[in-house]
């Protein structure tokens, strides 16, 4: 049976490696909006490949050039946020929602709020709305599924599971490409984006240089699985063969194993609970030979502690902590900071003191987000 699908910043790396689990298998799915910021000429090539109802691009500048790479197509073409809300808004058995950034909120937001199903990568909306997402999940019947491989290994492992039998959740972590580079502070952007193992978009490469990725990873599945927060633990495992694990009371652990390529979890979203085949080759362990397992080292990598801290704190400090990662990473990203500053900076904005009440609603997010983003652009430009 054919199956209607949208996707929300189809022009990224989980964009794209979704739309090539489409590609191979086409029967099975029709396509109703895909989104991007304004890489048009990229979103009307899939949008026309795969006959998408609408096309979407959140910058406004960009409709011209997109209306005129669509035309003839009789593919409609729209922009800016309430549109990109809108066409998140369409009804579809599946939302594969990939933006980058607090900016995929509203959007997800938006797909939550129809009730359906939606494949979530965008970890920034959920660890910056926390609470404010997952009643919207709960009020609205909507299902999430982790698209995250560590969230999604978790959610696998406890598939005929107790939430309530759960010991602890490990999350693993690559531990990036500076976990042997001995001094931080001169490295390069080119360098931090370099991830040994997994081939992923700009802004996730260098939290995971920093630990930052870990560290949202750790209030996502702090909303995704209710196991308290001490339960939930980091351990470094450079193979990236094992994705996460879950402790049962008996002393079972159980662990998802696959290669480090996105497409497993996002098959495993796209199939959800079938399963579906994908282009991996067999997970061959002896070829692999050792996989090894280290402590995080929070010393040099403070963004995990940051992190917890912020969890515990809960309220807006999450979201506080989200939106000046966003500017520090973009700000490293043009070579305005050196690495070693992105922590400073999130410590510094988190430390500020004046944080507003824990967000209710989704305008309560968005504004500690862009109050927060404001912040950290203020001391940024004294430092
Ligand atoms: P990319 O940078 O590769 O792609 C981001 C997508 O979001 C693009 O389609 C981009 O459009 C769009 N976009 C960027 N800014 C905006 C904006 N302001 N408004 C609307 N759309 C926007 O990111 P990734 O695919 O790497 O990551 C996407 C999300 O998935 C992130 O939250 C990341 O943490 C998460 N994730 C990614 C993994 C990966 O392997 N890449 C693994 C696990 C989670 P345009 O191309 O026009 O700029």
């Amino acid at each position: 049976m054919t199956r209607t699908i949208s996707i929300l910043g189809a022009t990224g790396s989980v964009g794209e490696q979704t739309l090539d689990l489409v590609r191979r298998n086409r029967d099975d799915w029709r396509v109703v909006a895909l989104t991007a910021n304004c890489q048009v000429a990229t979103l009307a090539a899939a949008a026309r490949e795969f006959g998408a109802e609408i096309a979407v691009v959140a910058d406004e500048s960009c409709l011209a050039d997109l209306r005129e790479a669509l035309a003839g197509s009789g593919i409609e073409a729209a922009a800016g946020r309430t549109a990109l809300c809108e066409a998140a808004a369409r009804p579809v058995d599946l939302t594969v929602a990939a933006i980058v950034g607090c900016a995929g909120l509203g959007p997800t937001m938006a797909a939550i709020e129809q009730g359906g199903t939606i494949a979530l990568a965008n970890k920034e909306a959920l660890v910056s709305a926390g609470e404010v997402m997952t009643a919207a999940v709960s009020r609205h019947g909507a299902t999430l599924l982790p698209v995250d491989s560590e969230h999604n290994a978790i959610f696998q492992c406890l598939q005929g599971g107790r939430i309530e039998d759960v010991r602890s959740i490990t999350l693993t972590a690559s531990g990036g490409p500076l976990r042997l580079v001995e001094d931080l502070s001169e490295v390069t952007p080119e360098q931090a984006i370099a991830h040994p193992n997994w081939d992923m978009g700009a802004k996730i490469s260098v939290d995971s240089a920093t630990m930052f990725n870990k560290g949202l990873e750790l209030i996502e599945a702090h909303h995704l699985f209710p196991v308290g927060l001490e339960r939930i633990r980091i351990v470094v495992h450079p193979q990236s063969v094992i994705h996460s694990m879950v402790e049962y009371r008996d002393g079972s652990t159980l662990a998802q194993l696959g290669p480090s390529d996105m497409r497993v979890p996002i098959a495993s979203c796209l199939a959800w609970p079938a399963r579906m085949d994908t282009p991996m080759a067999p997970l061959d362990l002896a070829a692999i030979g050792e996989l090894s397992f280290f402590a995080p080292d929070e010393e040099r990598f403070p963004a995990t502690r940051l992190a917890r801290e912020a969890a515990e704190a809960g309220g807006a400090a999450p979201a506080v902590l989200n939106a000046a990662n966003e500017i520090a990473v973009e700000a490293f990203l043009k070579r305005k900071i050196a690495f070693s500053r992105i922590a400073v900076l999130v410590e510094r904005v988190l430390a500020d003191g004046d944080h507003p009440d824990a967000p209710r609603s989704l305008s309560d997010v968005l504004m500690v987000d862009e109050a927060s983003r404001r912040r950290a652009t203020e001391m940024l430009e004294l430092a």
